[in-house]
């Protein structure tokens, strides 16, 4: 155990406890980051490593975003994580879906954005079912990593260029500045910032009852395609446009939720809809579900991935792919924010992505949390 003292420490070596580590480290501060796992193991590396911007909630989300996204290229280049993705296609398959794209190229969040006719849909690669789409938003802000080899990566990072300390397979207890006590001994920081991740029981747990959180489980699949065209960019369809809230609060986003109610109510109700992803090897990463309940069971019903890989046949041609790998994640949900900001003392913060957005916002939201610690 280091015994000398810490500017700061940091609770959870996920995403959002990195994307702290860096702000503090990038100030000069001397930053220890302790987690009970020997390895990444969070909803941290279980998302599609998708950098999302298009899609998120109008205003703030949507510049955290932006800014996390400034910082992911940024700090990729420096960590060596390869960017295997650029931009995103969001395909509507029906008309109604269309014109929540229309109504969102309206918004400031469509500046860079474009509507794409079916017919022109092969200047972002093959093998889409462009005939039968009503049209498409091609948005170059995302970028997609490997989670499963970018975060630890970030973390060597870290620890090899900004002299971050790291104490794995170590407990924290009780975390109150200048303090932590941790199942390897104490550790002395000034500051602390809590990113505890899904877990709302072991550091205080009657702060975060407070916000009424609960568990979201989601299914992911990696799947071989027969073929998939390197080009295209991420894919995303109808049914990401009426949970994504940055197109699910545009006036047409009614009337496409009624259609799809009545057209593929099972998928609405399994909280499916389709993000495609391409990894490094030519495999894809294809999701996802959202089941909610305070500690989801720890099972994946076949039924549900088969609703994920129906909308993936509608989207993409060809024979269906060979599924090679299938996990769950979980994060934690709220029923009224994206993300928390707890404030127990002036030296202490809890920061929890109550959303799956944390990937996309966390470094954004540590610059902030970063700048109220030091000014
Ligand atoms: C399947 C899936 C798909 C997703 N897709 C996307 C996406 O496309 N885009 C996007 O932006 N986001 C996505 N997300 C959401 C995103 O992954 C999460 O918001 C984000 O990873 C949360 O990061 P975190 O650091 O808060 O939590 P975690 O990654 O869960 O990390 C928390 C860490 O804290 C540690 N910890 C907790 N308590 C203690 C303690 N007392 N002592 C020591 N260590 C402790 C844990 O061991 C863990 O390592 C997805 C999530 C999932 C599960």
């Amino acid at each position: 155990m280091p015994s000398r003292p810490f500017d700061l420490a940091v609770v959870g070596a996920g995403i959002c406890g990195l994307a702290h580590a860096l702000a503090a480290a990038r100030r000069g501060k001397r930053v220890v980051v302790v987690d009970r796992d020997a390895q990444a193991n969070g909803a941290s590396i279980r998302n599609f490593g998708f950098i999302t911007v298009t899609g998120q909630q109008e205003g703030e989300c949507w510049q955290r975003a932006m800014r996390s996204r400034d910082i992911w290229v940024e700090v990729a280049d420096r960590a060596g994580i390869p960017v295997l993705q650029r931009g995103l296609l969001t395909i509507a398959r029906r008309p109604a879906a269309r014109r929540v794209l229309e109504e969102f190229l309206e918004t400031e969040m469509g500046r860079e954005c474009r509507l794409v006719e079916p017919g022109n849909l092969g200047t972002y690669g093959d093998g889409l079912r462009s005939e039968s789409f009503a049209g498409a938003l091609y948005s170059p802000h995302e970028v997609r990593v490997e989670s499963r080899e970018a975060i630890p990566k970030l973390a060597a990072y870290l620890a090899e260029q900004l002299d971050v300390t790291f104490l794995r397979e170590t407990v924290v207890h009780a975390a109150t500045p200048p303090r932590l006590e941790t199942s390897r001994g104490p550790v002395e920081a000034e500051a602390v910032v809590v990113c505890p991740g899904d877990d709302f029981h072991t550091l205080h747990p009657e702060r975060i009852a407070a916000y009424g959180l609960t568990r979201c489980k989601l299914h992911m699949l990696r799947v071989w395609p027969r073929r998939f065209d390197e080009r295209l960019p991420a894919l995303m369809s109808d049914l990401g446009l009426v949970r994504y809230l940055g197109y699910a609060e545009r006036p047409a986003a009614k009337a496409l939720k009624q259609q799809l109610e009545a057209e593929q109510g099972e998928h609405l109700g399994n909280g499916v809809h389709l993000i495609v992803v391409r990894s490094a090897d030519g495999s894809l990463v294809v999701g996802d579900s959202h089941h909610y309940a305070p500690t989801p069971d720890p099972f994946a019903p076949e039924g549900v991935d088969a609703l994920i890989l129906d909308e993936y046949a509608h989207i993409l041609e060809g024979p269906a792919p060979e599924v090679t790998e299938r996990w769950i994640g979980t994060y934690a949900s709220a029923p009224d924010r994206l993300m928390l900001i707890d404030r127990p003392s002036d030296a202490l913060r809890i920061v929890l992505i109550t959303s799956g957005t944390g990937a996309s916002t966390s470094f954004a939201i540590a610059e902030e949390v970063i700048g109220e610690l030091y000014g």
